[in-house]
């Protein structure tokens, strides 16, 4: 079996069975709304932090398959990370949606990194990067 058969019933599986698709309510919860300029998905991040954990996160949202399952993956991702943890998380994912690879070869990007092969579709990038756009974006709220 080819590898990229494999990465593409992972992308399919997460977007078939979203993890952690729903909303979050309390008050401690943090929510953000992002649209995808490029390819028109849209998702509501909901994140809570506790002592610079991510202590809870899940989204809800609609758009193409890569978006929805780097999305999924994305919230798997970061649960239970210090927001340190997360920054570099989110750079590595960057730096292998961008080049095809990683640098740190150590950094473990669990499922998402099946979404490797996006590399090579450049109209696709935000698609996959979306999930991560809107957790900067929330991030960046939260600490101010
Ligand atoms: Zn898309």
């Amino acid at each position: 079996m080819k590898l990229d058969h494999i990465y593409r019933q992972i992308i399919f599986d997460h977007y078939r069975q979203k993890r952690n698709f729903t909303e979050l309510l309390g008050e401690n919860v943090f929510k953000v709304h992002y649209k995808n300029p490029t390819c028109g998905d849209v998702m509501t991040l909901y994140l809570e932090v506790k002592h610079d954990i991510v202590n809870k996160v899940a989204f809800l949202g609609e758009g193409c398959s890569i978006s929805m399952a780097s999305s999924s993956m994305m919230t798997e991702l970061i649960q239970n990370k210090t927001l340190g943890e997360i920054l570099s998380l989110r750079n590595a994912f960057e730096e292998l949606i961008r080049t095809g690879e990683l640098t740190d070869p150590n950094i473990d990007l669990g499922d998402s990194y099946s979404l490797q092969g996006v590399h090579h579709l450049k109209a696709r990038h935000n698609c996959a990067l979306m999930p991560w756009q809107a957790l900067d974006k929330a991030l960046k709220e939260i600490v101010e």
